[in-house]
């Protein structure tokens, strides 16, 4: 008989997948017992507790086997798209064409926290003269510099424009480095002038007839040099094909966290949650399988919801989560305070949303990149919160910062007075540093006293 629906540490899964193994459980080629990863230095993993299904092995596995995924492409000879900072756009086109296989670099700032600093990456980005009053993301200039994590690749591309300070100065100093970079430019979303032509983005905000196109330009122009770099040409059909496929993702993915954040009892973990809507931005280096795990995470949560069990109390708070952490602690922590997340904003809604299909598929991806959360007015930022928080019932939120980003300096108090002002619900600040040992006990105390005002507010 199946265990009920629990979070397990790493030590207690090697049991649970010694008994999986017994019954015959059968695995993707990246499978095995999670415990294995501390071996190559992800400590992280005995600090965290694990959902305890099969489908969440699955996750997980897959996720901790992307960097042998990548080395594997370069071996087989695929080519290889470093892609920054768009954050779900660019892989859509490198994806079109047969044996590419793109990633994001920036993804190189969870490694200091899965290996608890252990990497050395944050310490050279130091010598390089990108210290600590830069976000953690200043980690890939260690990961390019060791070659550890990630293959070079064959091209790296960034957006440019609408960037906030610390990529645009750690991608400079990478290039000065001699990683060749492929800039395109994002311009600021923009009111529309008045009597100015305009289109209505996925996520529905309205923007100038004229920044989509030019927009568009420019992934013409990416589209060109990913087909070059290939020896291919990226054709139209290629593309409308890899937008289908992205909407198969993003589509799975919109049911998952339907099904998981309005559960009267939280189906699925927040960490859990966190690493399936990453999947989105690019695939963990393999499309095909992210569509499995993701039909995997879905059934499980489905099987749950239907017999009324999940992995904790339904009275836990409802708790709406702004901006993703490096520590995936901080997510454990909120739950063992008595929270559950609700609903999300982990900086990438456009990735989630569904890429329109009525247009050209150039003219579809502008429309994606410039409906990045990212990409406008923090006030616009705050109001599809609110939005997205009534909407999932929530009952308080948590602003995470990051430190050192200088998107967080302003954006976390605009965010904060529009909930309050709007909504008139408890919000924390909070601060989640690579590894949170440190700040554990102040966090905790934070993220108590946010369920206890929730718990007050419930007796009114
Ligand atoms: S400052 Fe914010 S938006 Fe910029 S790279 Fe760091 S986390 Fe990303």
């Amino acid at each position: 008989m199946s265990p009920a629906p629990a979070q397990i540490t790493l030590g207690q899964w090697d049991e649970r997948y010694a008994a999986l193994r017994a019954e015959g459980l059968r695995e993707p080629s990246y499978g095995g017992p999670l415990s294995r990863h501390l071996a190559d230095g992800d400590r992280r993993l005995s600090c965290l507790r694990f959902d305890n299904s099969p489908a969440a092995l699955r996750l997980w596995n897959f996720l901790l086997s992307e960097e042998d995924r990548l080395f594997a492409a370069r071996r087989e000879g695929k080519t290889i798209i470093g892609t920054m900072k768009d954050l779900g756009t660019v892989p859509i086109m490198a994806y079109a064409l047969e044996d590419t296989v793109a990633f994001y670099p920036d993804g190189a700032w969870w490694q200091p926290c899965v290996m608890e600093l252990s990497d050395g990456l944050l310490a050279r980005a130091d010598a390089m003269g990108i210290d600590e009053s830069f976000c953690p993301v200043r980690a890939m200039l260690g990961a390019f510099e060791t070659g550890e994590h990630f293959p070079a690749p064959d091209l790296l591309t960034c957006s440019v424009g609408a960037t906030c300070d610390d990529f645009s100065a750690i991608a400079q100093r990478l290039s000065a480095t001699g990683f060749p970079i492929l800039w395109w430019e994002i311009p600021p979303r923009r009111p529309c002038d008045p009597g100015e032509a305009a289109i209505r983005l996925p996520g529905g905000r309205r923007v100038s007839r004229s920044q989509v196109a030019f927009v568009t330009g420019q992934m013409q122009h990416l589209a060109w040099a990913i087909g070059q770099t290939c020896g291919k040409r990226l054709r139209r059909r290629h593309l409308a094909q890899s937008i289908h496929q992205a909407n198969r993702v993003r589509g799975l993915l919109g049911e998952l966290r339907e099904e998981a954040y309005r559960a009267a009892a939280a189906p699925l973990g927040a960490m859990e949650m966190l690493v399936a809507e990453m999947l989105a931005i690019h695939y963990c280096s393999d499309r095909d399988e992210t569509v499995a795990v993701l039909e995997d995470l879905l059934a499980e949560v489905r099987r749950r919801v239907a017999a009324g069990t999940g992995v904790l109390e339904a009275a836990a708070a409802r708790v709406y989560w702004v901006n993703p952490v490096a520590d995936l602690r901080a997510m454990n922590l909120l739950e063992e305070c008595g929270g559950r997340v609700c609903g999300t904003d982990y900086m990438f809604g456009h990735a989630l949303a569904r890429i329109p299909t009525n247009v050209p598929p150039l003219e579809a991806l502008a429309r994606m990149a410039l409906a990045d959360p990212m990409v406008g007015p923090a006030g616009q930022r705050a109001e599809d919160i609110c939005a997205d928080m009534a909407a999932a019932g929530a009952e308080a939120a948590v602003i995470s910062r990051i430190p050192g980003a200088s998107h967080c300096a302003t954006e976390g108090a605009v965010i904060a007075e529009e909930i309050r002002g709007r909504l008139a619900l408890p919000v924390v600040e909070i601060e989640v540093p690579p590894v949170i040992d440190a700040v554990m006990a102040s966090l905790k105390t934070r993220l108590s006293a946010l369920v206890e005002r929730v718990k007050e507010r419930r007796e009114r």
